[in-house]
């Protein structure tokens, strides 16, 4: 049972295509998928989709990429929106170093005080960090975070995934390992212990390796397996169960869900 952990299957690019790739998914063995929310506007089309689909879970929160015009009123609604029915995490939330984001101060204020929501209904975080690990770091542990998580696309050093698997998360791996040229993101899942790590696509973002310009959707996460079980020397059901054991482990209420 393949699941992908990160994939925006609420955004309009798929709202003509979306049933009929949900039962392809299935036909390939995907059957579960969590959906993190972006802006406050987003919140209500994820929160009637996800009345829907029986398969998918939902994460809320105020991504940092799209801080322009975002309020930190509406941090005061997340706690009630993250108490709704099969909603597993705070996110998706973090810091994003890239020209176009709003400036760090903002970005590290609203961290701070979704983390902090987060802490006081002892859920996990999926986290954005982008060029930014270090800062991202320094929050979680002036927040003293202990719920875990995933950090979302990781792509830093194995030194930077050791501190973060110190602090309960586990790392999300996508479509950048299915590149033959990403050596470093190569190396750091090979040495990574199979607990460490969950998969996601991050659709419609990311395409993988000979979809390149495409819309990516999660039936990549069959191959982005692929990958992964190559580069570690492990079979595709053993990457397949463990990355469904992990996620369970972070996403307790999930696995509440199907007890
Ligand atoms: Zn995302």
């Amino acid at each position: 049972m393949l699941i992908d952990s990160h994939c925006h299957f609420d955004f309009d690019v798929f709202d003509g295509s979306r049933d009929a790739l949900m039962w392809r998914c299935l036909e390939q063995g995907v059957v579960g998928f969590l959906v993190p929310a972006t802006t406050h506007a987003s919140w209500s089309k994820l929160e009637s989709l996800i009345e829907s689909y029986p398969s998918w879970r939902a994460a809320y929160g105020l991504h940092p990429y799209f801080l322009e015009g975002a309020l930190l009123s509406q941090i005061d609604l997340l706690g009630a929106q993250c108490e709704k029915s099969k909603v597993v995490a705070v996110g998706e939330i973090g810091l994003d170093c890239w020209p176009n984001a709003v400036d760090m101060r903002t970005q590290v204020d609203f961290f701070s005080r979704q983390l902090q929501v987060a802490k006081l209904l002892k859920l996990p975080v999926i986290l954005h960090a982008r060029k930014s690990y270090d800062l991202v770091f320094k929050c979680l542990r002036d927040a003293e975070f202990k719920e875990g998580g995933v950090v979302h696309a990781f792509n830093g050093s194995l030194e930077q995934a050791k501190r973060f698997l110190g602090l309960g998360f586990v790392l999300g791996i996508g479509g950048t390992i299915t590149y033959p040229r990403a050596k470093k993101a190569h190396r750091v899942l090979a040495s990574l212990d199979s607990r460490d790590f969950i998969l996601e696509t991050d659709s419609p973002d990311m395409p993988i390796q000979g979809f390149q310009g495409q819309t990516n959707t999660p039936l990549s996460i069959p191959l982005i397996a692929q990958s992964a079980a190559i580069i570690r020397d492990e079979s595709v059901e053993q990457i397949t169960a463990q990355t469904y054991d992990n996620l369970l482990r972070v996403f307790p209420k999930w696995r509440e869900d199907l007890l």
